[in-house]
């Protein structure tokens, strides 16, 4: 999923459960089952195949994606510091994945194996061929996204 997604997720959890370390562990999981739903994502080809010139623009994309959901979290929760660290760690399998791209070393690899190819739904279904497949893969991080808010504001 966006990170937008995940990062709202994490910090929803970090906001509802009281044990901080069970908190982050779940926040950092949740990564693997948001993936595992059928989404949209916007492409990011360019960098998973290190062709860095041509990806400013998938970074920019990544950034105000990032940006936005951290943004909406200081906005709607009340213990800042400790949401980010849910936040954070929600993140993290991205950031693992990119840190495989720029220092490729074995652990990081079999992560990105298990987190791109073996958790993550099939990138290979063309949502651009298939209108109801983008419009429910759209859907789905607008239901999830909301269920977030949700548990972050009650
Ligand atoms: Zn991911």
């Amino acid at each position: 999923m966006i990170l937008f997604c995940h990062i709202l997720v994490g910090a929803a959890l970090m906001a509802k459960i009281q044990i901080i370390p069970l908190a982050l562990v779940l926040a950092f999981l949740s990564h693997y089952f948001l993936d595992f739903i059928p989404h949209w994502e916007y492409s990011i080809d360019n960098i998973l195949e290190k062709q860095w010139k041509k990806a400013k623009s998938e970074f920019l994309k990544g950034a105000l994606d990032f940006g936005l959901g951290i943004l909406l979290i200081f906005i709607i929760s009340k213990n800042s510091g400790i949401i980010l660290a849910g936040a954070f760690f929600a993140v993290l399998p991205d950031g693992l994945t990119l840190l495989s791209l720029l220092l490729p070393n074995k652990v990081l690899t079999i992560h990105d194996k298990f987190h791109r190819k073996l958790v993550h739904y099939p990138k290979k279904i063309s949502f651009k061929e298939n209108k109801t497949l983008f419009f429910l893969g759209i859907l789905s991080q607008i239901l999830v996204s909301i269920l977030a808010i949700f548990f972050l504001i009650f």
